[in-house]
């Protein structure tokens, strides 16, 4: 950890300044030949040159083995029937997929487009999938469609969720109320994704952060303007190494905006992992 510190931080915020003027696709990040890129996908389209991320073979079985763990911390087994929105056009989305097939769960799998709400809200009418899948944005959308368009109370559909995973986001205490009172009466887990560092994290059923997979990843709080490392139980900037990916891998890439302390006690749920607490 003491050699680490020796790194200098990757602001996110500076890297997405950077790739328009050093004019390289995957941002100075990829490590490997492009014959061993397995996967890539864009980020950021913001900047004029979209910045890449790639993954090798293994690094994206390795990813779907994370994503097995996270799904299973959040009760979904064996023939379970898990709704997925997704969008078709991002390939890393497919890895949820690859994932949860390898639990031996079923996925209704259904496009995440507001136009799609309708659709999705007299599938689930019919089939009843117990985990719910999927940014907020369509969640929202569902819940409009009920009120709008169908004429129903959006709870008499989405009370067949006991689980409920948002993607995209952190959920915020705020938010889990809103969707609650609109008729998402499930058990709200709260999951980080970040496609540029590869990360993914969850909390368990005792709902106190979020499990750092370390064998995955060295999670830090830092300050981003001075690089000092925040102690156990400070706030700090959520900063992310990527341990094992080989294709686009990150040395300390901060989310200056995204505030955490780092919490190093047991979990009550017996897990040994320190865990990722968001302060705002
Ligand atoms: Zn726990």
């Amino acid at each position: 950890m003491e050699d680490l510190n020796k790194i200098p931080l990757t602001i996110f915020k500076e890297m997405k300044k950077e790739i328009d003027k050093i004019n390289d696709l995957f941002c100075g990040n990829l490590t490997v030949d492009w014959e061993h890129v397995y996967r890539f996908a864009p980020d950021f389209f913001e900047a004029k040159v979209p910045n890449f991320i790639a993954y090798t073979e293994n690094d994206w079985n390795l990813l779907s083995n994370l994503l097995t763990r996270i799904w299973y911390m959040a009760g979904i087994h064996t023939g379970d029937l898990v709704h997925v929105l997704t969008s078709e056009i991002d390939i890393r989305q497919r890895i949820f997929f690859q994932s949860l097939s390898q639990i031996g769960a079923i996925t209704l799998n259904c496009m995440r487009q507001a136009m799609d709400a309708k659709r999705i809200m007299i599938t689930i009418k019919h089939l009843k999938p117990p985990f719910f899948i999927g940014p907020p944005a369509m969640a929202r959308a569902m819940i409009n469609v009920c009120n709008f368009e169908l004429n129903v109370d959006p709870a008499e559909y989405l009370k067949c969720y006991k689980t409920v995973i948002f993607t995209e986001k952190t959920l915020k205490e705020e938010h889990k109320e809103f969707f609650k009172e609109k008729g998402f009466l499930g058990e709200f887990f709260q999951f980080r994704h970040n496609d540029i560092a590869s990360f993914f994290a969850i909390d368990c059923e005792q709902h106190q952060g979020l499990h750092i997979p370390e064998d995955f990843y060295i999670v830090e709080a830092v300050n981003p303007k001075t690089g000092e490392v925040m102690n156990e139980g400070e706030e700090g900037s959520l900063s992310i190494t990527n341990l094992l990916f080989r294709a686009t891998p990150q040395l300390r890439f901060t989310l200056s905006k995204e505030k955490i302390k780092i919490l190093k006690d047991p979990c009550p749920c017996g897990r040994t992992t320190a865990r990722i607490v968001y302060t705002k």
